[in-house]
C-alpha cells in the first residue's frame, strides 16, 4: 500500500458531491494518513435541483456551503471553487489553464479525478472534467512552454506521479474503505440538497455498492479506481 504521509493530493471534481460519491472513503483515509488534500470543484452546481422555486444562484450558494461542510468531514486542507455554471464546462484553454494553475500551485504527487470515458449517456461535465484534468496533468502542467506567463507568477512546471480515476469501467486499484465508510456517508449527506433518500436507506445502498470489490483487498468495502502512472 502506498505511504500517504506528507503526500500532496489534488482532487478534481465536476460538481459538488461527485468526489464524495466516487472517492470519499479514499480521500478521508489518505487525509487520516497524513496527506495534504486539496479539492478543486469545477462547477457551482447551479442546475442541481428539481425544485422550480429555487433560483440557480440560490442552489449554487447552498451547494457551496454543503461542500465546505463535507470538506471538514473528509479532512481537506483547502477547497478551490472554480464556479463554472453547470452544463457549461468545455474542453477549452480557459478551463485547462485553471486546472494547470491549481496543479502547479499545489504540486500534487497524486491527482484524483473522474474517468473521462463517455460511453452511453453521461453527464457532459463529467467527461469534460476528466478529459481536461488529464490533459492538464500531461503535458500542460509539465511543460514550461505551456502557458509561459505562469512562470512570471512563480507557477513552475510540475510532474504529477500518479492519477487515480473514479467512475471507471476498468478498475485496477481497490482501496479498503472499511474504516472511513462512515465518513464517506457523512460527507455525502452534507450535500443534503442532492439527497433524495433517507440517510439510513442511502447508507445501505452505498454499503451494497461498495461491498462488490471489497474481497479483492480482503475488506468488506472498497472504492475502485483506474491508476495511471506517469514516468519522469
Ligand atoms: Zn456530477
Amino acid at each position: 500500500m502506498i505511504d500517504m504521509r506528507a503526500k500532496n493530493v489534488l482532487v478534481i471534481t465536476p460538481h459538488p458531491d461527485d468526489a464524495e460519491s466516487g472517492a470519499g472513503g479514499t480521500i478521508a483515509k489518505w487525509a487520516q494518513e497524513g496527506a495534504c488534500i486539496v479539492l478543486v470543484v469545477c462547477t457551482n452546481g447551479n442546475k442541481g435541483t428539481s425544485d422550480r422555486s429555487i433560483l440557480p444562484e440560490k442552489i449554487a450558494a447552498i451547494r457551496r456551503e454543503e461542500q465546505k461542510a463535507s470538506g471538514e468531514v473528509l479532512g481537506l486542507s483547502e477547497i478551490v471553487f472554480l464556479d463554472h455554471h453547470d452544463q457549461e464546462l468545455a474542453d477549452n484553454d480557459e478551463f485547462r489553464k485553471e486546472l494547470v494553475r491549481e496543479i502547479r500551485r499545489h504540486k500534487p504527487d497524486v491527482v484524483i479525478t473522474i474517468d473521462p470515458g463517455r460511453k452511453w449517456i453521461r453527464h457532459r461535465d463529467h467527461f469534460v472534467t476528466g478529459r481536461v484534468a488529464l490533459d492538464a496533468v500531461f503535458p500542460y502542467a509539465r511543460d514550461h512552454l505551456a502557458y509561459p506567463s505562469m512562470l512570471e507568477n512563480g507557477l513552475e512546471p510540475h510532474k504529477v506521479e500518479e492519477v487515480y480515476l473514479w467512475g471507471t469501467d476498468e478498475p485496477d486499484v481497490f482501496i479498503d474503505i472499511d474504516e472511513t465508510f462512515e465518513k464517506k456517508v457523512d460527507a455525502l449527506y452534507c450535500h443534503a440538497s442532492q439527497m433524495s433518500r433517507s440517510k439510513e436507506e442511502g447508507t445501505s445502498r452505498l454499503r451494497e455498492r461498495f461491498s462488490e470489490n471489497g474481497y479483492k483487498v480482503h475488506s468488506a468495502l472498497a472504492e475502485t479506481f483506474k491508476r495511471l502512472q506517469l514516468r519522469g
